[in-house]
């Protein structure tokens, strides 16, 4: 083992190339499986290498964590469906949270190990991050599973107990820095695990997806400040891969729908009616419906259709029932796309995921940028469940709150049709102009029943 840790760093630098593939390969689902292929390799090596360089390691201790980890982690992937996964990467992170408050409270009470200032330093950031990550990413958890309720606590008295705990938290972890003081490290874990529900606490369900990917990056932030306690070159580059790709990422989230990172954490926004809700125009616009057969004969008539996916469609689980009307459409000679907004549903890659899982071909969906140009000459849109990610508000309403997010394109379309259960707004709770176009008609009803009518419909009609 002793002449296996010299070349440690070398196996290091091959396992964070695999990292460095992997994020790429992530970057699109034709080459996704790739990807995840090349992170399983860089992580086995990681654990390998950790585990032949270490001195002396407890082997019983290491292989026992390891096997019940192993065996916990595989029964989770194999049973979690597919619409429980924000919820299931939530809890993932508090573990990395968990991990590192666990390893720098070791180091601190290790009885042989010195802390020069740097060292004290890095056990100081890593700690709090690591604890804060812990109770915000649990509270996540209990808001996306809807184990916790998805409204935020509220009241003036928010912002002041924040504000105390904050300061309470850097001044302890300031004194342990400057005086060694284990009472005033522990004083500071203590503080930033109870900081870390206040933090979270205040914001609404729906926001949850940004401040998931908000506590990725954190929680390999952490991971990194940990890899510098501990010496570990492995640890530093993966949990920055890691805490840059989730900082980019929730950049990403605010810019497509149009906020800054600090109107999510402090601003409320969309708490009211998150998740849809009822409160509904009311009614004196008129609008046109009509049914799955009338929508089904439309459809097989047109040359050009595009399916814009929504939030609705993950609940109602439709996605094998509209590749089912893609096929059959396809079947009488329609050329069908599927049109995918960046914030479409309620966590990044939302829709390509539900529609990956029904076996839709990659070739046929495509990114807002893409196809935006192409809505003008398309015979019908289909919008299924999707309503904040299609208002033209966003476009020509100064005075909406979405005003310069950028949206599908839906209404220069010749047609539009809009699968719902009401005239109830979507997550931003504002009302939708697309509803009351004269070339709009609306189909009522739970995605799934009406789509798979329309199937039944469209497989008895001619071109
Ligand atoms: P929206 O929330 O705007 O609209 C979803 C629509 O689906 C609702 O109007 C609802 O209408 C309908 N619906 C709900 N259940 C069903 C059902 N069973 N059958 C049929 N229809 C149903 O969703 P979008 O996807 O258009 O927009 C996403 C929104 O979420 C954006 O505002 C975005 O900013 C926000 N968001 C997205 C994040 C992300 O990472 N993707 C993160 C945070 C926020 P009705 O009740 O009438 O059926």
């Amino acid at each position: 083992m002793e002449q296996f840790a010299q070349y440690a760093d070398w196996l290091y630098l091959v396992g964070a190339v695999l990292f460095i593939l992997t994020l790429r390969g992530l970057s699109s689902p034709a080459s996704a499986v790739m990807g995840n292929r090349y992170g399983m390799i860089g992580m086995t090596l990681a654990v390998l290498t950790t585990f032949f360089a270490s001195h002396n390691p407890n082997l019983a201790l290491i292989i026992a964590a390891m096997v019940v980890g192993a065996v916990i982690g595989i029964y989770r992937a194999r049973t979690v469906p597919m619409t429980h996964m924000p919820e299931t990467v939530a809890l993932m992170h508090s573990l990395v949270g968990l991990a590192a408050v666990l390893i720098a409270v070791a180091a601190v009470f290790h009885p042989g190990l010195q802390h020069d200032t740097i060292h004290r330093f890095e056990l100081f950031v890593g700690c709090f991050v690591g604890a804060i990550t812990f109770t915000a990413s649990v509270i996540a958890w209990g808001k996306l599973s809807a184990k916790l309720a998805a409204r935020p606590l509220k009241g003036g008295w928010v912002k002041p107990v924040q504000s105390i705990l904050f300061v309470a938290m850097i001044g302890l972890g300031i004194e342990y820095f400057v005086t060694e003081n284990i009472h005033a490290f522990l004083g500071m874990t203590a503080v930033a695990l109870v900081f870390g529900y206040y933090w979270i606490a205040p914001i609404g369900g729906g926001d949850m997806p940004v401040v998931v990917s908000l506590l990725n990056s954190l929680s390999g932030w952490a991971a990194a400040g940990i890899g510098f306690t501990l010496n570990n070159s492995m640890l530093i580059i993966a949990g920055s891969l890691v805490g840059s790709s989730g900082a980019i990422l929730s950049y990403i989230m605010c810019r497509a729908m149009n906020r800054s990172l600090l109107n999510v954490l402090f601003g409320g926004f969309g708490t009211q009616a998150a998740g849809g809700g009822d409160d509904s125009p009311t009614g004196e616009r008129n609008y046109r419906s009509g049914s799955p057969d009338d929508a089904a004969f439309m459809l097989s008539h047109s040359d050009q259709v595009i399916i814009v996916p929504g939030y609705g469609l993950a609940q109602a689980r439709a996605q094998n029932a509209v590749k089912e009307l893609s096929e059959a459409l396809k079947e009488q000679g329609v050329k069908v796309r599927y049109a995918i907004h960046p914030v479409a549903g309620r966590m990044p890659g939302h829709m390509n995921v539900l529609l990956a899982e029904a076996d839709v071909s990659y070739e046929d969906v495509f990114e807002m940028d893409s196809i935006n140009s192409d809505f003008p000459s398309t015979d019908v849109v289909l919008v299924i469940g999707a309503n904040d990610v299609v208002n033209p508000a966003a476009k020509d309403n100064p005075s909406s709150p979405i005003y310069g997010m950028p949206i599908l394109e839906a209404h220069r379309a010749r047609t539009v049709m809009v699968i719902k259960r009401s005239m109830a707004t979507g997550y931003a709770g504002l009302d939708n102009d697309l509803f009351y176009l004269d070339k709009t008609m609306m189909i009522f009803g739970d995605a799934k029943r009406v789509v798979e009518e329309m199937v039944k419909a469209v497989s008895g009609t001619g071109h």
